[in-house]
């Protein structure tokens, strides 16, 4: 805060936007050493069927591991990569990582499964993107409607991030919409950029059962979702009632620790073949 006494004016910073600056300055040095160390990786976690509880969808989330802090969640670095344009690097390094799963899933017979992967405005706003993403599927031979990209409803404020968004409908991507219901979208460029899915967030979820104005959101959304014509997945399950009444109230997918958590990529392929349905002979 800056402040004015007398004929003087001086600028005065607190402790804590000294100790945020510093903390900054950090995690920003530090991530770029991250990147090219490859100390940030994919943490991947299950995507269910409300019915059948099949694994349908994996989400590629990044993990920052640490040698000596340890695993420092997204959250944390995610918005000074933003701020940096670090996540243009660290973007492509996932979209990458979930070809590879892709390409791994084909082998193992799972070929099914499609894997989704955050992809935050500011990567939208960079002209290389595109060109980028489309190497990346070429490199890897993966066919494109198998990887989801998880956008979130303020990007498509965006006329630039929008039309790139198409651009990449028409490369045969799919786009799912994150975190619906806690920003803003205009209900008609849900239908006009031909959006394959929303996420219900997790703050509804979470609320299910505790207060009733929350279940009224919910159930308008997926009332939404349906008459859109969408897949709904709902993100945060953690109890059996939650799994219960978003399906029941006709959710397609759920993703949350109720089924499993965000794991590395060694434990995600047990857990896919032990799910795997045996061939009865
Ligand atoms: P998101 O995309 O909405 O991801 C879902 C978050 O909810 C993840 O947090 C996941 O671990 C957490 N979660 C899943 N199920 C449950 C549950 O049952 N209970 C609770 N309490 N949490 C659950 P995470 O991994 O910490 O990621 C946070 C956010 O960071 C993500 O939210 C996404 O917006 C961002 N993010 C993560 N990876 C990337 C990335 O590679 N690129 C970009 N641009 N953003 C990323
Ligand atoms: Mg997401
Ligand atoms: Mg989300
Ligand atoms: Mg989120």
């Amino acid at each position: 805060a800056s402040k004015r006494k007398g004929k003087f004016t001086y600028t005065f910073y607190s402790e804590e936007m000294v100790e945020g600056a510093r903390y900054r300055l950090f995690i920003e040095q530090g991530l770029h050493k991250a990147l090219s160390d490859k100390a940030i990786q994919a943490y991947w976690q299950p995507i269910v069927d409300a019915h059948s509880h099949r694994v349908v969808g994996i989400e590629a989330l990044c993990r920052w591991i640490d040698k000596d802090a340890g695993m420092i969640p997204p959250d944390s670095f995610i918005p000074v990569a933003e701020e940096t344009g670090l996540i243009q690097a660290l973007g492509l390094h996932m979209l990458r990582e979930a070809c590879m799963l892709l390409k791994l899933l084909e082998r193992e017979g799972l070929e099914e499964i499609e894997v989704a992967v955050n992809v935050s405005g500011q990567q939208l706003k960079d002209s290389q993107f595109l060109e980028a993403l489309q190497e990346i599927l070429e490199d890897t031979q993966i066919q494109p409607q198998r990887l989801e990209l998880e956008v979130t409803e303020s990007t498509l404020q965006s006329e630039q991030a929008s039309l790139l968004i198409w651009q990449l409908r028409q490369a045969g991507v799919s786009i799912a919409i994150d975190d619906f219901g806690t920003g803003y979208s205009s209900l008609s460029k849900l239908t006009q950029m031909s959006i394959s899915k929303l996420k219900i967030d997790r703050s509804f979820v979470s609320g299910l059962g505790e207060d009733s104005r929350q279940q009224i959101v919910v159930e308008a959304i997926i009332n939404l979702g349906r008459s859109l014509g969408l897949r709904m997945t709902a993100e945060g399950i953690e109890t059996i009632e939650q799994r219960d009444y978003l399906r029941d109230k006709g959710v397609h997918n759920m993703q949350g620790y109720y089924f499993a958590r965000p794991m590395p990529l060694t434990e995600l392929l047990a857990y896919l073949l032990e799910q795997r349905p045996q061939s009865s002979g």
